[in-house]
Order: C-alpha cells, then structure tokens, then sequence
C-alpha cells in the first residue's frame, strides 16, 4: 500500500467531500438500491461508472432524468417490495431501468410495470450502462467530471462492503441464488486488493468482505498456487491497516485456518457463519452439512484459537418437515455453542426453490412459536455475554454523533445494520466520525452496550 505523507493521511486529513449537485445542462441519474449488501456494492459500482462517464447522480426522482431500481430477489416479500419500489419509480419520474436480482425474471417485471425502459439482471453492469446510455445520453466534461478516487459509496465513507466474488456452488433446498447468480467465480485477487487499498487510502477504516461464499473464494480457479486463496486474500487485506470483517462464511473444515489471523489481530476476531440449522436430518433437507455434533467441536477449536472471536450465524426455523424434536436439537445446541449474535427467519416459499416441493411444511403460528422460542434463548446468551463485556476495555469505531454529542459506536464484534452498539452518552467532545477509540464498557442491555472514554 503506498503511504501518504502525515498531512494527507486519510484517517488524519479531513475528509474529502464531492458535490453531487449536477452542473447545467448535466445528464443526471437517481438510484433506488434495495436489498442485500451485496446489492449495495452493485448499486456502488454503477453509480462509480455513471460519475465516471460524466452523469450526476441525483438524490431525489425529480431531480432524475432516469432512475435505476437495483432490485431484490430473495424472498417472495423482497420480490413484492422491489414491484412496489419500480411502481413509485414509474409514478414519481417515469423512465425507469431495472437492474439486479430480480432483472432475471424480465417477464414477471414487464408483466407488473410493461412501461419500464429496460430490464437487466445481476452484475449485468454494461447493459445497464447501455441502457442508461439509451434513455439518457453521456455528455461527459472532462474539466469538471472527475471520478472520485474511491468511487461513489452509498455507505458512510469510514466502511465500505467489498466483494470478492459472485455465485455459489451449493445448492441448499431453500435458496434460489446459485440460479440467479450462477456458479461461484472470484474476482482476481490483484483486482480485489487493489481496491481495497484505494478504499482504505481514501478513508475507509473497516472493510466489510462480502460474497455468497467468502470461504470458498478462488476454489474455482482451475490453476492456482494455493488450495484455499482466501486465506493469503484475508492475510493481505489484514496487512492493510483497516479493520477486515468477514461475512458470509459457509462453514466448511478450513474456516479453522482463518481463525489465527484473527488470533493475530490482522483480520477482525468475528466470523459471520450461516448454519442454518443443528439436527442433521433437517440438514440433510436442506441439502447443507449435517454433521452439527462436529461444528461442536469446530467451535471449540476456533475458541481455543482466538478465545475473542465473536460468532454470528443465522438460522431457519419451521422448515418443510422439522418436528418439534429437530427443532428442540436446535435450541439444546445452541445452549451448547453459545453463539454471541444471532439471526432467525421464519421459512417462507420462495418461487423457484426446491424445497417448496418438500412435504410437511410447518403452519405458520408452528413457525412463530418456534421463533418466539428461538429468539428468547438466543437473547438470552446474548444479554449474558453482553454483561459479561461490562469493566472491559474495548476499542470501537465511531458511526455517528448527534447534535447531543451522543457517539453511536460499535465494537470488533459488531457488524455495522445487523448487530447492535455501543453508545458512549458524554465526553465526545473533540471525536469524530470513523475515529476508533478506547472505552470502558460501564453499562450493558439485550443487544447492546454502553461505555465511557478511557
Ligand atoms: S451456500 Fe448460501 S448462497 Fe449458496 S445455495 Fe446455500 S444458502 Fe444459497
């Protein structure tokens, strides 16, 4: 990483701030960007080629002369909300272009909304550029039309989501993803360190590594050095300064090979792991893993590694044919593994997905007593691991302070929307956004804390 000198380092320097109010005459664009975060590094990557080819990006329709939807796919709620979303695009500018995951089903968009201008699918990024290039025409000025050098980000500028790869090559029961993204492919790793040095050279403190599949990033490369090229890939993003997260980390035997990095302090001491479930039969209905006895023992062997780690995981219940015993194998193993952040989804058919077909599907208010259950135990380790925080000295990431000096934080164990925070109430004079700081955890609730400046 090349080294600014002292008065331009990024952390130090005030941060650099781009209008985007557009010049006259400029052809401008809106984005609504819906869904994952993986969608948002979409939305980004668009906007960063519009800004480049000289478009200005509007914040509101009105101010649009086109507006592209990066829709959602996911589930059959997602699918309603980007319909909804295209349908107040339409009502509020008119020329509207579709993009993202649901852009793979073209007819059930044009069949919704027949007056879209065009309908792309995921990372399909030149066609929606040929698109926009269509209905709204580039008039680029070179003078004044610089990209800024980290793109455009719909993220606070102090962390930013990087992807690594696109697709997957499992196919779980319940998911529809490997249809819609394809098989797994891994940007090259030169492409990939190479912008997150940019990033973290234009300010960014926290990288936030995404795919469908981090663990199994490079596995598709049919000539290559290393059998697992996301471990040299962690180990080179740690060396950049920034902190390094890892999402999406399916739980496969070499995961054990990250956890000294994050023993190390090069990678962040926090593994987002989806295991969806414990007892093995419902494993093997879902066509994942089923030997949840020896992710026991994994756990234990990455705790014994880095007894920091923070492990964050994700869980179905009410799935096609779980009884009440499977579920009850969920939550005596959860007492066992002791997770510190938890997600839960209730099953839901998602159109397309081969699980739809399974028997025995749960009835909902089953579905939502098993949630209800879930989500209390869950909360429950959570509150005593939290407790557990209070006298300690951890250093956390400032994402916001309000006009009542209220710091809204988070520590290495929490993901920025999806795990909780730390609050520091007084003494915030002299911070500022993106800063990392020492507290002294004083107070702790449900999912979050509160602390004061050491
Ligand atoms: S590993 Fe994840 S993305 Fe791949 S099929 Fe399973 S749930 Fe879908």
């Amino acid at each position: 990483m090349s080294q600014n000198p002292p008065s331009l380092r990024p952390d130090l320097a005030p941060a650099a701030r781009f209008s985007d109010a557009p010049r006259a005459g400029q052809p401008t664009i809106g984005m609504v960007s819906l869904g994952c975060p993986k969608a948002l590094v979409d939305s980004e990557r668009i906007l960063t080629r519009l800004r480049a080819e000289g478009y200005g990006i509007s914040p509101d329709y009105s101010g649009a002369d086109a507006v592209i939807v990066n829709t959602c796919g996911f589930l059959d709620s997602a699918k309603a909300e980007s319909l909804e979303a295209i349908g107040e695009a339409l009502a509020e500018n008119g020329r509207v272009i579709v993009t993202g995951c649901l852009g793979a089903e073209p007819e059930y968009i044009t069949g919704a909304h027949p007056k879209v201008l065009a309908v792309t699918g995921p990372h399909q990024y030149e066609q929606v550029l040929d698109a926009v290039h269509a209905a709204v025409p580039p008039d680029p000025d070179p003078f004044i039309d610089l990209l800024p050098a980290s793109g455009v980000k719909l993220t606070p500028r102090h962390y930013s989501y990087l992807k690594i790869s696109e697709g997957c090559n499992h196919t779980c029961k319940f998911c529809i993803i490997p249809d819609m993204r394809g098989k797994l492919t891994s940007r090259p790793a030169k492409a990939v360190l190479r912008e997150a040095e940019k990033l973290v050279e234009s300010g960014v403190r926290e990288l936030l590594v995404i795919s469908q599949d981090t663990s199994a990033y490079g596995t598709d490369w049919k000539d290559r050095d290393e059998k697992f090229p996301i471990l040299s890939l962690a180990r080179d993003m740690g060396g950049l300064g920034a902190w390094v997260r890892m999402h999406y980390v399916y739980p496969y035997p070499h995961v054990r090979e990250l956890i000294p990095l994050m023993a190390d302090g090069l990678v962040l001491p926090y593994l987002d792991i989806p295991f969806q479930h414990a007892h093995p039969d419902t494993l093997k209905r879902m066509a994942r893993p089923a030997a949840a006895a020896r992710t026991l023992d994994e756990i234990a062997a990455w705790r014994d590694i880095c007894p920091d780690i923070t492990l964050r995981s994700t869980f179905i219940v009410g799935y096609p044919g779980e009884t009440e015993a499977e579920f009850q194998t969920l939550l005596d193993w959860m007492d066992e593994a002791q997770l510190d952040r938890v997600g839960c989804f209730q099953y839901e058919n998602v159109a397309g997905a081969r699980s739809n077909a399974l028997p025995d599907h749960v009835p909902d208010e089953v579905k939502q007593e098993r949630w209800d259950r879930f989500m209390e135990k869950a909360q429950a380790i959570s509150e005593a691991k939290l407790a557990a925080k209070v006298g300690q000295r951890i250093d956390v990431i400032i994402d916001d302070i309000d006009e009542d000096g209220i710091a809204t934080c988070r520590t290495k164990a929490d993901a920025p929307e999806i795990d909780g925070n730390l609050f520091i109430d007084e003494g915030t004079d002299g911070l500022s956004v993106g800063e990392i700081v020492t507290v002294e955890v004083d107070e702790a609730g449900e999912y979050d804390l509160w602390g004061r400046r050491v």
